[in-house]
């Protein structure tokens, strides 16, 4: 429905615009931070997109960002799908023949790229014919000459500050984001403007993840995953400060930003908190009395961290997603019947995935067929569907035929809900350990874990044995000066109370850091590559002779 009806992004910044001109955009930048208003946002946004009329960028084509949280990256958030040009975020994480693939694969007409990640994509791009007919333009004041790319400074210097957005529709694409899974090719999910809209005005409900204009939203989670969560549309529909974090922040930067900035919102994957945290349990001092809350997501937050984070008064409000789900899925907000109820329950209730955000609904069905009943024990794959779930993959007719049953997107991830509706992340579909017919969960078995003092992170994978067909092994960083055999004794007897034994690991072992995917998450497959070899389980088998464990 066009002629200014439709659902899109551009009434989101206009009443940013115009209700808080003097709002601030903060960045941190190799060179210090920078300051801008919405107002001069308004008219940089307008230059960038009178810039790619002029470069040629027209209705529909891709326009792809390589690049860190900043403000010249959040230009391109308004600035492309506004103009009906449509934003690929890529992930620079990714391994270069991704980025290869995904560059052919989007078709993408011109790239913006942070100077810190010049090399990277310099060297994904070289000799490479997927990156042929392919623009760069730097994003700073400086150009770079290996990708001969002007600076965006310039690239938008002579343009004017006006520009007539066009009425568009609903259905029009605006963003495209790849998704990595487990194997095989990323695969492309578009999100159109009717997508990205419901999206804002659900997670700007008080069950999503809101925000109002005396809030301080600081992402931390990457602009290139996921649109940061949605969180830079959502804090400019609320007329919010944003506060970005820049290239690679460590805790101290983060803690600088919390302090200085006066951030009261923040959202960013486990490993974000934990890594706080245990700046500040070293001793560093640090101000939170701003941070009202924090989102966690992406991989399932350790109740520790929810109960560590509430001693401080920080709420944490742990969310569920998926990049198909643009992403918000589920937020752990307490229901008002369990506002009396005691601590324990709550927290333990908190540290679910959570209630399933207003406008979508949901099914879990388990290996029989069957919907599972909410009782908190049954569990099953969970199915989802609404206005911001993708309905199919970007030019991918095979995976639709696999992730798509019935209208309702299969999530490949095995939850529990209980009887007041929260749900529970058992594990992947693909994670999960089957020994002796029976499952384990290694989500849960991690979060055991992680609850332990001296433990920094905690993975758990199946290695496949002759006899159970999988059992589970632990892999542990621990905290610096920890004593590791007092650790292990405290681990195996605290578990031991907790889970049938059949449950308990095979083997602890201690690793320096868990391996990651690109977005951040442990990357079980890399772990069982590195170290699911026979030696460490009696009985293993090597992985080519294992029984099919599917
Ligand atoms: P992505 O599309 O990369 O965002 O990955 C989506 C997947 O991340 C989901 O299907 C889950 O397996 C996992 N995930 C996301 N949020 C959580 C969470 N809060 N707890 C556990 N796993 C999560």
């Amino acid at each position: 429905m066009p002629g200014g009806h439709a659902q899109t992004l551009r009434p989101f910044m206009w009443r940013a615009e115009r209700l808080y001109p003097d709002t601030e955009i903060v960045s941190r930048t190799h060179e210090g931070r920078t300051r801008h208003t919405y107002a001069e946002y308004a008219d940089r946004t307008a230059r960038l997109a009178n810039a790619l009329d002029a470069h040629g960028i027209e209705r529909g084509d891709r326009v792809a960002t390589f690049c860190w949280n900043n403000t010249r990256h959040f230009e391109t958030y308004f600035g492309v799908p506004n103009t009906g040009a449509q934003l690929h975020t890529i992930n620079p994480l990714l391994p270069d023949e991704h980025i290869q693939y995904i560059v052919d694969d989007a078709d993408d007409e011109i790239i913006f790229v942070d100077p810190s990640l010049a090399e990277k994509i310099a060297g994904a791009a070289e000799g490479a014919e997927e990156f042929e007919g392919v623009d760069f333009v730097a994003m700073g004041s400086e150009g770079i000459d290996a990708l001969d790319a002007p600076a965006y400074e310039e690239f938008i210097a002579d343009h004017s500050t006006e520009y007539d957005w066009p009425d568009l529709d609903g259905d029009q694409p605006a963003g495209l984001c790849y998704t990595s899974g487990t194997t095989g090719k990323p695969k492309g999910v578009e999100y159109t403007q009717s997508m990205l809209w419901s999206h804002t005005m659900a997670s700007q409900t008080p069950q999503g993840i809101p925000m109002e204009d005396s809030d301080v939203v600081m992402p931390v989670v990457p602009m290139f995953h996921v649109n940061a969560w949605g969180m830079p549309f959502t804090a400019t529909a609320a007329g919010a400060k944003h506060v970005y974090p820049g290239p690679s922040p460590d805790p101290a930067d983060l803690a600088a930003l919390i302090e200085e900035e006066g951030v009261t919102v923040s959202a960013g994957v486990p490993t974000v908190w934990l890594g706080l945290r245990e700046y500040i349990e070293e001793g560093n001092e640090v101000d939170l009395s701003t941070l009202d809350t924090v989102i966690i997501g992406g991989a399932a937050a350790p109740k520790a961290l929810v109960e560590w984070y509430d001693e401080r008064d920080v709420e944490v409000l742990h969310a569920w997603g998926m990049t198909e789900l643009s992403p918000i899925g589920t937020v752990s907000h307490l229901k008002d019947d369990l506002r009396d109820a005691d601590y324990e329950t709550q927290v333990n209730k908190r540290s679910k995935q959570g209630l399933v955000a207003p406008g979508l609904e949901f099914e879990v069905i388990d290996e029989d067929g069957e919907e599972i009943p909410w009782d908190g024990e049954a569990f099953g794959e969970l199915r989802i569907r609404g206005p911001w779930v993708t309905k199919e993959y970007f030019k991918r007719p095979e995976a639709n035929e696999e992730e798509f049953v019935d209208g309702w997107l299969k999530t490949g991830d095995v939850v529990t809900v209980d009887e007041d509706g929260y749900m529970q992340l058992v594990d992947r579909t693909k994670d999960v350990i089957k020994s002796g017919g029976e499952w384990i969960s290694s989500v849960e078995l991690e979060n055991a874990i992680m609850a332990y003092d001296g433990v920094s992170e905690a993975a758990v994978v199946g290695v496949p044995h002759e006899r159970w067909q999988e059992r589970p092994v632990a892999f542990v960083v621990v905290a610096e000066g920890v004593d590791r055999e007092e650790l292990v004794d405290r681990i195996e007897s605290g578990l031991r109370e907790e889970y049938p034994k059949w449950w308990l690991p095979d083997a602890v072992e201690f690793i320096d850091e868990v391996p990651k995917t690109a977005t951040g998450k442990f990357s079980k497959k890399d772990l069982r590559e590195q170290y699911g070899d026979q030696s460490l389980v009696e009985g293993a088998v090597p992985e080519d002779d294992a029984p099919d464990a599917e």
